[in-house]
């Protein structure tokens, strides 16, 4: 039996591309390639018989439920393409377990189950959280905003709903870890998904204004102009992680707005070409 050859790298990013990082049909960042005509058919791979179909229209066009003619269709017109953003995707962050976790690099955030709804910002820049856990009617929530230098939006997850904006360079899903790049080579984040209470933000900048965390060689940084300020040990409990900018009341207000954080630095500086050099 002839093995069949793995497509290559950068035909699969095409392709991603092209069809909008998720399911040409309905928008799902969870897919496979689909070769429209059978592989057993054209016997190679080739970059305009490619698609993208999530595993529940990927099975019916098996079935022949999915009409070929329907496939084709959507492959010219793929729907994240026409919306500009993804199809949300509900991550599977629930309760079990006695705590949930942010990890960025080696720093480590952690907030234990109890009764009383909460919340537990890991970062936080000029009053916006960029990661955090929030405890509501007994259910995990994981939200996180990631923007790129010039503060364009990337990817956001919105309690649990994950988008990202069909406008970025590509978006990679690697088992359940999403790699975000914005060119060949450049990684802006390696976030890995571990349901039902953990989020760990291998790689990247977490930014926003000039200012944020990085995670450089696995240690976390903080970013500001004419300084390294690593913190390769950081773990926090039952608060907030590092907070830059003004402080005062967070987005949603709280009983109390001043809460304590592990780090609070108000009066940071900025990178101002917006971005680290
Ligand atoms: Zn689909």
């Amino acid at each position: 039996m002839i093995k069949r050859p793995h497509i290559p790298l950068p035909m699969k990013r095409a392709v991603r591309q092209r069809c909008g990082f998720g399911c040409v049909i309905c928008g799902s960042p969870v897919y496979h390639i689909d070769h429209m005509k059978p592989y057993s058919e054209e016997r190679e791979h080739e970059e305009v018989n490619l698609t993208l179909l999530c595993p529940n229209h990927h099975e019916e066009k098996t079935k022949g439920l999915l009409p070929l003619a329907v496939v084709q269709e959507a492959n010219l017109d793929p729907v994240n393409i026409k919306n500009g953003i993804t199809t949300p995707y509900k991550l599977h962050y629930g309760r079990v377990g006695h705590e949930c976790s942010v990890l960025i690099g080696s720093g480590r955030f952690t907030m234990a189950f109890d009764e009383k709804p909460k919340r537990m910002q890991a970062v936080v820049v000029d009053r916006t959280p960029l990661l955090m856990f929030e405890l509501l009617d007994g259910h995990v929530y994981v939200s996180m905003a990631l923007f790129d230098r010039f503060n364009q939006m990337m990817v956001l997850i919105d309690s649990n709903e994950l988008v990202f904006t069909t406008a970025g360079w590509d978006y990679e899903f690697s088992g359940s870890t999403l790699v975000v790049r914005t060119a060949m080579g450049e990684v802006a984040a390696a976030i890995e998904f571990r349901p039902p209470a953990e989020i760990w933000f291998k790689t990247g900048e977490l930014l926003l204004n000039g200012t944020g965390v990085r995670v450089n060689g696995g240690v976390l940084e903080i970013v500001t102009p004419g300084a390294t300020i690593s913190q390769s040990h950081m773990q926090y409990r039952e608060m907030h992680g590092i907070v830059l900018g003004p402080s005062g009341p967070f987005v949603a207000p709280t009983e109390n707005p001043i809460e304590p954080a592990g780090m609070r630095w108000e009066r940071i500086d900025r990178v101002s070409d917006g971005g680290p050099g």
